[in-house]
């Protein structure tokens, strides 16, 4: 199929965006890797009737460090992410988690601003972002907001994002020195959008998890923390009861959406499973 007819303008400055939206409103939508927006189209899933690319906003196209935060801007493609030394080394969990996103050629062009405003309940950077506590920082006419990512994710394909807004990048502080991570997804094929997944931060010391968090994706209507589950982990050997109360707990945490293939009870299992796996890589204690 064809996409719907629209206007197509290459904006030059985050002024022009923002002056762009306010004219044409809900008319109007932004073009960033057009990995998403680009098969929306064709299928006529979405007709705007402007197209307002943000490709060449190359202020917002690099991965920076301070000693306070790592900066990761929202025209960073998926494949920088995937090669940066920095990512690396600073915040392994989107490198973990990158190379299950899709295949090179989407990566290639997909960016992390792309993903995180489109708020698909499947993708991995969402969840990324709930795991390592990003802020997201947004841009309206009136200037910037700061947005935790706990209250970025607000449902199905919605996000905090007002209309007018233009994610501009992610802001994450940078590893404590007894930081950990995992990352795990079940898909029917490597690079297909996960059934289940697990983006998970934990601290540990001596072997027992001092904090953790495990950011769910793939199963409810948004990216979810796991806090109940979580708390049976932390601050005690895991043995085979904790590990059944995580569990069990994970009925509190998540509230499972079936999809075409998995019902809600097969997905909450799935879950246990894949908190099994990424908890057997961390260097815990095991009673
Ligand atoms: P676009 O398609 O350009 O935009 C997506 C939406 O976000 C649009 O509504 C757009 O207006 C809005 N938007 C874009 N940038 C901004 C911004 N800075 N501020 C505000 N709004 C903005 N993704 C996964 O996570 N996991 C997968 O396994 C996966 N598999 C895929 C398989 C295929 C075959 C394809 C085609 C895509 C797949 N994707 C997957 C999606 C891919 O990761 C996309 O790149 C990503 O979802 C959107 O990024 P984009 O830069 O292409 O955004």
């Amino acid at each position: 199929m064809k996409p719907a007819p629209f206007a197509y303008v290459r904006a030059q400055a985050l002024a022009q965006v923002h002056e762009l939206l306010t004219e044409h409103g809900p008319a109007a939508r932004l073009l960033a890797g057009g990995q998403s927006l680009v098969p929306a189209l064709n299928m006529r899933l979405a007709a705007p009737s402007v197209l307002i690319d943000i490709n060449a906003l190359v202020d917002y196209a690099h991965i920076a460090a301070d000693a306070d935060c790592i900066r990761i801007g929202a025209l960073v493609r998926h494949a920088q992410l995937e090669r940066s030394e920095l990512v690396a080394e600073a915040l392994p969990l989107f490198s973990r988690a990158i190379v299950h996103v899709a295949h090179p050629a989407i990566r290639n062009r997909g960016t992390l601003g792309g993903s995180l405003a489109l708020g698909d309940p499947a993708a991995e950077l969402p969840a990324c972002c709930l795991a390592l506590e990003a802020t997201l920082i947004a841009a309206g006419p009136a200037g910037e907001r700061r947005i935790p990512a706990a209250e970025f994710f607000v449902d199905l394909y919605e996000t905090a994002l007002k209309p007018d807004e233009v994610l501009l990048g992610v802001e994450c502080a940078p590893r404590a020195a007894d930081a950990h991570c995992a990352f795990l997804e079940i898909a029917r094929r490597h690079g297909d959008y996960a059934t289940v997944g697990l983006a998970l931060e934990a601290r540990i010391a001596e072997g027992i998890a001092t904090e953790l968090r495990l950011a769910f994706f793939a199963i409810d209507r948004v990216p979810r923390l796991a806090p109940a589950a979580a708390s049976c982990l932390t601050h005690c050997a895991i043995d085979a009861a904790a590990l059944a109360q995580a569990k069990d707990a994970l009925r509190q945490d998540l509230d499972p959406m079936p999809d075409v293939y998995h019902g809600a009870q097969t997905k909450l299992h799935l879950a246990g499973v894949v908190l099994q796996r990424a908890l057997a890589t961390l260097p815990l204690q095991r009673a």
